[in-house]
């Protein structure tokens, strides 16, 4: 006899445990196993391989025994099967994207959710515009695109909308890939001649969820190719997410592309302030069954700021030198952890021409043309940004500095910095590209 709400035991069993394992235990024994058949006989398990058996029955028999039908006293009824899927697949096989999209063949990291995403001043109004295309995919904004620094949650949000439209509109089918995976994918559609099938897969998708879009810069053979795929989804009110490390009107990449993009919400995800950095920190912890007191939250999140995978490292390192030494967590060793992660040394002092090199490296032109008289538009951009670097992290007299810019004026390098100032609070191309310049200079 099937029991009543016969999968009800085996996820009441999965609460069970969920609340009393880490969440990478979970995931990686339990998340895969499915549950086929459950009668009061016994239970059909099916899992992936042997050793997921192995481990459930060595580790888990008492409680399995709470849940599931019994065959003896302390003895679980389980039939397990191993999965027909891996059993099938030869190594060799070539991944080619099936034609009907398969809502669990989108990767999604399960731990992207909306419940994990914490909210703060600078990422609330794109967070509403994820989860407002999540609930009415195709229907509000289309496409979004989602833009910002590394780090900062990009990914994470365009998985927790892939997350909320698979629990919610279980009919639509997904498709979340990254720009090179795409790219990818298309060089082997092409060379097995196989292009057609691969326009009807995405044709055929009601969610395209795609990452990194800056990657598609310098590859003008693929463009229209994904162009075209945004403009048929659209065209059919299909819901595309996109996100990049730029905003469309800074990508190297064709009007008619960047048209397509900001054709519906362009939104701006920022850098978390204080106050979410702590609570972000916190929200990991207790994912990772970790305590951490919140004085020692904000000694991290005050010391790192700009990227929050760096905050999460923090946290790492933290827990397992905490764990390993079994020592508590206090506001010293986080002290000392940090030090030695920001630690920079500091051997040499820096020069003006230091700076003039990294600038030079990340712009592609020479010292002596940086250093010589010419005005022409990229020799004089890159010397603004080398005497605004140069006001900035040299402390000496300005008509010293200046000097070592092939003889200009003090006033010169004050107009720079003042143009460069205002310039970097508008242009994340800039902003980059002087952080490269930094961490260049960081590590000479
Ligand atoms: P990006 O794609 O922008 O480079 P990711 O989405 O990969 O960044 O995020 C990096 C890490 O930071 C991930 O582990 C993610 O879960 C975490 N993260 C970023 N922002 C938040 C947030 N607001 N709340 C919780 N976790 C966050
Ligand atoms: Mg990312």
């Amino acid at each position: 006899m099937i029991l009543e709400n016969s999968q009800e035991n085996w996820a009441q069993f999965l609460e069970f445990i969920a609340e009393r394992s880490s969440a990478s235990e979970y995931q990686n024994w339990f998340a895969p196993i499915r549950c086929i058949k459950l009668t009061s006989e016994e239970v059909i398990l099916e899992v992936p391989n042997v050793f997921v058996q192995e481990y459930l029955l060595q580790n888990y028999k008492k409680e399995l025994c709470l849940f599931l039908p019994l065959k003896g006293p302390d003895e679980p009824s389980i039939r397990f099967v191993i999965s027909e899927q891996k059993k099938l697949e030869p190594a060799t096989k070539l991944p080619s994207p099936p034609e009907t999209p398969d809502n669990d063949a989108a990767k999604l990291n399960t731990f992207y959710t909306f419940e994990n995403f914490i909210e703060g001043p600078n990422n609330q109004f794109v967070k509403s515009a994820a989860l407002g295309v999540a609930e009415r995919p195709g229907k509000s904004y289309n496409p979004l695109f989602i833009h910002g620094g590394v780090g900062l949650g990009k990914t994470h949000l365009l998985h927790a909308v892939g997350h909320h439209i698979r629990a919610h509109h279980k009919k639509n089918r997904i498709h979340c890939i990254t720009t090179e995976e795409f790219i990818n994918d298309l060089v082997d559609n092409l060379r097995s001649k196989t292009i057609d099938k691969m326009k009807r897969f995405y044709r055929s998708l009601d969610v395209l969820l795609i990452d990194d879009i800056q990657f598609l810069q310098n590859r003008l053979n693929f463009e229209d190719e994904i162009c075209n795929t945004f403009e048929s989804l659209l065209n059919q009110s299909k819901q595309i997410i996109i996100t990049s490390d730029k905003p469309p009107s800074q990508l190297k990449l064709s009007e008619r592309m960047v048209a397509r993009m900001e054709w519906g919400l362009v939104a701006n995800i920022g850098i978390p302030d204080l106050e979410t950095r702590v609570a972000i920190l916190q929200h990991k912890a207790s994912l990772k069954g970790f305590q951490i007191p919140s004085s020692v939250a904000f000694v991290i999140a005050e010391h790192i700021f700009q990227n929050v995978r760096q905050l999460e490292g923090a946290l790492n390192r933290l827990a397992a030198y905490c764990r390993l030494m079994n020592m508590p967590v206090t506001e010293e060793i986080a002290h000392k952890l940090l030090s030695e992660m920001l630690l920079v040394p500091k051997s040499k002092k820096l020069s003006v021409d230091d700076i003039i090199k990294s600038v030079c490296s990340v712009f592609e032109i020479r010292s002596t043309d940086l250093k010589s008289s010419s005005r022409s538009k990229d020799i004089a951009f890159p010397r603004q940004v080398a005497m605004y670097l140069a006001k900035e992290l040299i402390q000496d007299s300005l008509i010293k500095i200046s000097s070592s810019f092939g003889g200009k004026t003090h006033s010169t390098l004050l107009h720079a910095w003042k143009k460069i100032h205002e310039q970097l609070s508008q242009d994340e191309t800039l902003q980059r590209q002087v952080q490269m310049i930094r961490k260049n200079l960081e590590t000479r």
